[in-house]
């Protein structure tokens, strides 16, 4: 047997609608905020993500899927969408048009992670960028969408965390700092912050490795080293989230595993997936258009990890998987069954959710079906409905039976 690879997954029935649903959702919610979907593609070239990402993030160190093209050319599958959506942004120009752009994005990522519960190598995301703003009132109101968006899923119970890890020019100070504390106590640190507290001492705030976390806890805070513009910046931020009600906790660690962040960070956790528990994740990115080459761009995004969310959304229980048929025919015969299989193309001409069985019943074993479907109706067809042209429409909740026509059939669906 031929297995899928490890740390992939099948999404299959009935859980693919409520994937469906979800994704519809978010874009019926991003679409009223503004966001237009973007679509790029599965692979890029290696060095968007070496420089967009960033080197020293485990993302590129460790976890790429990298391969060289025929042609020797070194591609990677997308391991995250927000450099594909800056490159794509730079190659056409996009920023051109005078006004704020809004995009989203829906896909798979791949990352080599060690598997578990809510961590995948196939996964996916949906994610949304703002491209040529730096009003912290459009972090309030992407903060907000997101609040809507949870909500119309039905999840009350997440955390949203925030921090704003200051800009190139305050991040310095609490840099050298930060390498002159984590120097004392390297012998304490676990192999990758001992190396990250040379390459790349924010990384360590990151680090999830138990015997790491006292030490970090008793690290200075990245708050008390912001310039005044990265503070004020900071404080409007959270005003604006607290004129909408949106409920927070500053976390001075929380910096995110990608390197491009500037100024605010966020995540979005929630208890029920356990250890993995970030549902969100995201942040003000204001560098990374020019490290790509492009024209200076503020951006701020986020993305969400869906497999995550659809954890979060079949516990709480809130979205049906999939909606049971409104109609199950139930034919009597052969002549019967081809009259059944027009009716039901008719019906779902006009939009009602039919079904039927392709193998001879008996009558009690069609309705067993029709309630196992949890139909709510079923439509007897035998020899006598063929010759009068009405059929016996059973309600399935009560049993009770009236004859209808064809004509009739369609309306009391409708109704
Ligand atoms: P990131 O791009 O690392 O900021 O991740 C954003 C979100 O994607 C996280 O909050 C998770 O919900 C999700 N995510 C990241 N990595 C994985 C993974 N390996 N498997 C499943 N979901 C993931």
């Amino acid at each position: 047997m031929i297995r899928a690879v490890k740390g992939t997954h099948d999404i299959l029935p009935p859980e693919s609608a409520v994937w469906n649903r979800v994704e519809s959702t978010a874009r019926e919610i991003f679409d009223l905020y503004g966001f237009s979907e973007i679509r790029t593609p599965v692979f890029e070239r290696t060095e968007l993500f070496a420089r967009g990402v960033g080197e020293d993030t485990d993302i590129v160190s460790k976890e790429m899927y990298t391969f060289e093209d025929r042609d020797e050319t070194s591609l990677t599958l997308r391991p995250e969408g927000t450099a594909p959506v800056v490159r794509s942004y730079i190659e056409h120009q996009l920023y051109q048009d005078p006004q704020v752009l809004k995009l989203y994005y829906l896909g798979p990522m791949f990352r080599r992670e060690r598997p578990q519960k809510g961590r995948y190598r196939q996964f996916h995301q949906i994610g949304a960028e703002v491209l040529g703003s730096d009003n912290p009132a459009i972090e309030a109101e992407v903060l907000e969408m997101l609040e809507l968006f949870l909500g119309r899923l039905g999840i009350k119970e997440s955390t949203l965390l925030v921090n704003s890890i200051g800009c190139s020019r305050c991040r310095p100070r609490f840099l050298q700092r930060l390498k002159q504390e984590l120097a004392a106590k390297k012998d304490l640190l676990c192999e990758d912050c001992q190396r990250r507290s040379e390459t790349n001492p924010l990384r360590v705030l990151d680090c999830k490795v138990e015997s790491c976390q006292p030490i970090i806890d008793g690290l200075p805070s990245i708050l008390d080293f912001l310039d005044d513009g990265c503070r004020a910046h900071f404080d409007k931020f959270l005003s604006y989230l607290k004129e909408r009600g949106i409920g927070f906790t500053v976390i001075p660690r929380l910096v995110r595993g990608l390197d491009y962040y500037t100024r605010t960070t966020f995540e979005i956790t929630s208890r029920i997936l356990g250890a993995q528990n970030t549902l969100i994740g995201g942040g003000r990115y204001d560098g990374l258009a020019e490290l790509l080459e492009g024209p200076p761009t503020q951006g701020f995004g986020f993305a969400l990890g869906l497999e995550r969310l659809i954890l979060v959304v079949q516990q709480t229980g809130n979205l049906m998987a999939s909606l049971p048929p409104q109609l199950f025919l139930a034919p009597l015969g052969e002549a019967a069954f081809a009259r059944s299989t027009l009716l039901a193309r008719d019906l779902r001409r006009q939009g009602i959710r039919c079904a039927y069985d392709f193998e001879p019943r008996s009558l009690k074993s069609a309705l067993r079906l029709a309630n196992k479907l949890q139909a709510q109706f079923a439509l007897i067809i035998g020899e006598a409905e063929l010759h009068s042209g009405k059929f016996q429409l059973k309600r399935m909740s009560d049993g009770e039976q009236v004859e209808v026509s064809a004509e009739q059939l369609v309306e009391r669906m409708r109704g």
